[in-house]
């Protein structure tokens, strides 16, 4: 199956992507975390980007579908991917649609994480990252350990800089903007799925997993 999670900045798309990844076994492709990646590793990539993510505004559609285009041609992606902050304009929508078109596979669906803006920013300045692996923590439901080192790797543990609240506010207006059409361009296709994303990860999670179970059970080509 390829798969679309879609939902704000801080809607939780990434924990669930992951959970989601572990428990269907699908390659969980994030184009922020590469993209964090490439900044940390100072690549021409991590250096192009960096001035776009630091402000909360897009990278380039360009760049981003170079590299989801490298990233599908790798070997785990041949049975499906779940796609996390992927797309996010209707020209990255279109570009995958075509990728996906060249392999002879689909979308199967996109699930969209619908939470209130007030719970955004809050789950957003109380999140943490590990700035050596990338790993998650939130001061309210994962907090770092008392010396601040992450538990899988022993980095440090910091707080994203765009998740600084002035970034988070044109995050979010960058979203409505730029991101919320796709919601209308699924929709049309038949292939968007609401879920409410607010609750425990748990709970949340549940419902994600019914909406797959329930795809998965119907006959192919619905
Ligand atoms: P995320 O981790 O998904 O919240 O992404 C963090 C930042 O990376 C975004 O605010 C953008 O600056 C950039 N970014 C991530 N994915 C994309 C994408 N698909 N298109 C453009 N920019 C992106």
């Amino acid at each position: 199956m390829n798969i679309v999670l879609l939902g704000a900045p801080g809607s939780g798309k990434g924990t669930q992507a992951k959970m989601l990844a572990e428990k269907y076994h699908f390659p969980h492709i994030s184009t922020g975390d590469i993209l964090r990646q490439a900044i940390r590793g100072n690549t021409p990539l991590g250096r192009e980007a960096e001035g776009y993510i630091k402000a909360g505004d897009l990278v380039p559609d360009k760049v981003v579908l170079g590299i989801i285009e490298e990233r599908l041609q790798e070997a785990d992606c041949a049975e499906g991917a779940l796609f996390d902050g992927f797309p996010r304009t209707i020209q990255q929508a279109d570009g995958l649609e075509s990728m996906l078109k060249k392999a002879n596979r689909r979308l199967d669906l996109c699930l969209s994480l619908e939470v209130p803006d007030e719970h955004i920013v809050r789950r957003l300045s109380s999140r943490r990252i590990c700035s050596v692996c990338g790993a998650d923590y939130n001061m309210i439901s994962n907090p770092p350990p008392a010396d601040n080192r992450c538990v899988i790797c022993g980095g440090e543990i910091v707080q994203r800089a765009d998740d600084q609240e002035t970034t988070i506010r044109n995050r979010l207006a960058v979203y409505r903007k730029q991101t919320s059409p796709l919601q209308e361009y699924y929709s049309g296709r038949g292939l968007l799925r609401i879920v409410d994303g607010d609750g425990s990860p748990s709970e949340i999670f549940a419902k994600l997993c019914r909406v797959i179970d329930d795809h998965s059970q119907k006959p192919a080509g619905n």
